[in-house]
């Protein structure tokens, strides 16, 4: 079996973090996740240890997200057909 090498599209060493947690508004303990969308792709969000821990995660319409995940794409330095195919690759593991 080959396993391919699929760029992290969960890194966030380049991702802002917001000062604030995105789901409660807590400035304590943040942490910036990846939530993954089987649809749209990834995007980063900064959540609190607790939002984390629960898998709280705000309500977001999909234009949100549309706007999270090619912000995303920018963080990682990647296009939105890049990110597609990256997802698309992925599935195929
Ligand atoms: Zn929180
Ligand atoms: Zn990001």
């Amino acid at each position: 079996m080959i396993v391919k090498t699929v760029a992290d599209l969960h890194a966030v060493s380049n991702c802002p973090m917001g000062e604030t947690c995105e789901n409660c508004g807590s400035e304590f303990e943040l942490n910036i996740e990846t939530v993954e969308t089987k649809v749209m792709g990834v995007f980063c969000l900064t959540l609190c240890d607790e939002c984390t821990e629960f898998e709280r995660m705000p309500k977001m319409t999909p234009v949100m997200v549309t706007h999270a995940v090619l912000q995303h794409c920018g963080h990682l330095e990647i296009t939105a057909d890049r990110m597609d195919q990256l997802m698309t690759e992925g599935e195929k593991q």
